[in-house]
């Protein structure tokens, strides 16, 4: 099977393709050509009003349902989006210029892993039974109702899939609204959830900008509000939500430690640290972009690296043998490079890379510098490009302290052969999403979240089942009731 890269229409609205050629054109730019591949319109204040009202139409028939055969339609889901994995691989890789490489593992096989996962669950949500004597008490564990998911551009699929999973295993409904540069995936996903047996308008994708989110965000049909985004867009959306009181998870940016030490086995730091950077050309929040390498081994470290950045295959994301693609945007590719001259203005040694690549589309070079030191506005503000920092260190507890020295705490890596240390370390570091000598690894079934200024609650596993579902108390008297008066 083979999707067109123009859809049927911009939006997908209680279960069918809608069209509203009254919104403003959104050209989509494939980023390895620089060339529009399809022209979507932004939601007018209509469609945006037909989502919501289906979406709380189909949540009432949807909640009805049993868990079992809600958790039935995502798993079916889950194995249309595999056996399609190919097709929706291809459209990924137009929509983002991320390598097909990876596109063909790690983002249709990630909403495909979410939506089995949280299929499985929801036929376990449970309440429980409290005995108080005679008398008891029960729980009953009820949707939030109508979930509003706004997506950055980074993972579209997966970005839509680790929202809408967990919201419709609970029993709630989804209007979904991914970047304005990256809106193709998440129609076909809302698609195959229809074909699945999801009811119509249960799963809504309404495209636009920022205007369009906080639209959604501000309407008194919405309960709940997930964003995954910067800190500056999700301090916007948590003030909006606020006003209504509605439920939020914030999945923000980050600037995270990747710690080495002296006795790390080289090739896996250096492995870490290459996955926790130039993956996805660095567009990854929980990217590691601060290494911080202890002194005995960082010239070896820095030697390395240089050696298998040498295995980088840059060129049409479309061919398999390609392992790292273009940035999503020129506005991007502007910031990244805009941030390595800093880096560089402010005493950083560039060790490799540093240049846009001249060819056509938004390409730039992995890049490394050294010598980076804390204050420096690369270490300091969260770049989203293949921008690796090497900080050298000497003491554990130096790094620690210097690690945490930041208003996020998204994620944080340690590579050392010491197992205590690397788990001493870990348990000091604040950050919500940790790893012992690996880097980026996001497992369904472990809770994918950040701390301070990275977010709020959390996704994937069980944990985000309390993100989108609430309970309710039931005291049940069996004795008379004992009144004053
Ligand atoms: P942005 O914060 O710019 O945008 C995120 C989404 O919010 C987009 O769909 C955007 O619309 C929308 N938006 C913007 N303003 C508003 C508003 N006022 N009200 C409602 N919605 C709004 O992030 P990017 O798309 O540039 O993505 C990169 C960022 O996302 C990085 O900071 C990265 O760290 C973070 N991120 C976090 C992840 C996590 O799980 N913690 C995972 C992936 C990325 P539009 O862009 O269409 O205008």
């Amino acid at each position: 099977m083979n999707y067109d890269l123009q859809p049927p229409a911009s939006h997908f609205v209680d279960g069918e393709y809608v069209e509203d050629t009254e919104g403003t054109p959104l050209p989509v730019i494939h980023p390895a050509t620089g060339k529009t591949i399809a022209t979507l319109h932004e939601a007018t204040p209509a469609i945006i009003d037909r989502a919501l009202d289906a979406a709380r139409r189909a949540q009432v028939q949807w909640a009805a349902m049993t868990g079992a055969a809600r958790g039935r339609v995502l798993r079916c889901a889950a194995d249309i989006i595999r056996d399609r994995n190919h097709a929706l691989s291809v459209l990924e890789t137009w929509d983002t210029g991320k390598p097909l490489q990876e596109t063909l593992v790690a983002d249709a096989a990630s909403a495909a892993d979410a939506l089995e996962y949280f299929g499985g669950l929801a036929g376990t949500l449970t309440g429980e039974h409290v005995q108080l004597g005679e008398n008891w008490g029960y729980t009953v564990r009820e949707p939030l109702g109508v979930c509003v998911g706004i997506g950055a551009w980074n993972y579209p699929s997966q970005i839509i899939a680790w929202k809408s999973a967990p919201a419709l295993a609970c029993g709630n409904a989804m209007v979904f609204k991914p970047s304005e540069t990256t809106p193709l995936s998440s129609l076909r996903i809302a698609e195959i959830l229809t074909e699945a047996g999801a009811p119509a308008g249960l799963i809504n994708v309404v495209q636009g900008a920022g205007s369009v989110g906080h639209a959604l965000v501000t309407d008194p049909r919405v309960d709940k509000v997930s964003l995954t985004g910067s800190v500056g867009t999700g301090r916007k959306v948590y003030a909006a939500a606020a006003e209504g009181i509605r439920n939020v998870t914030m999945e923000l940016g980050g600037k995270s430690p990747l710690i080495v030490f002296d006795d790390a086995d080289l090739d896996n730091a250096v492995g870490g640290a290459i996955m926790g950077n130039f993956y996805s050309t660095g567009q990854i929040c929980s990217n590691g972009t601060r290494v911080f390498v202890q002194k005995g081994l960082k010239q070896a470290f820095l030697d390395r690296l240089a050696e298998r950045l040498k295995g980088v295959v840059m060129g049409d994301p479309l061919d398999e043998a390609t392992n790292f693609g273009p940035m999503v945007s020129e506005r991007q590719r502007e910031i990244v490079l805009s941030y390595i001259a800093k880096g560089r203005a402010e005493g950083a040694r560039l060790i490799t890379g540093g240049q846009a690549v001249d060819r056509d589309g938004f390409f730039i070079e992995p890049t490394v510098l050294a010598d980076v030191t804390d204050d420096m506005t690369i270490a300091r503000e969260e770049i989203f490009g293949p921008v690796l920092s090497v900080l050298d260190f000497e003491t554990e507890d130096e790094v620690i302290a210097r690690a945490n020295d930041t208003e996020m705490g998204l994620s944080a890596g340690v590579f050392t052969r010491d197992l205590a240390r690397a788990h001493r370390v870990i348990g000091k570091v604040k950050a919500g999403t940790c790893y012992v000598n690996s880097y980026n690894d996001a497992p369904v079934e472990l809770p994918f979240g950040g701390s301070k200024l990275s977010g709020v609650g959390r996704e994937n596993s069980k944990a985000a089942i309390e993100h989108y579902s609430q309970l309710k108390s039931v005291f049940v008297r069996m004795t008379d009731v004992d009144a004053p008066f």
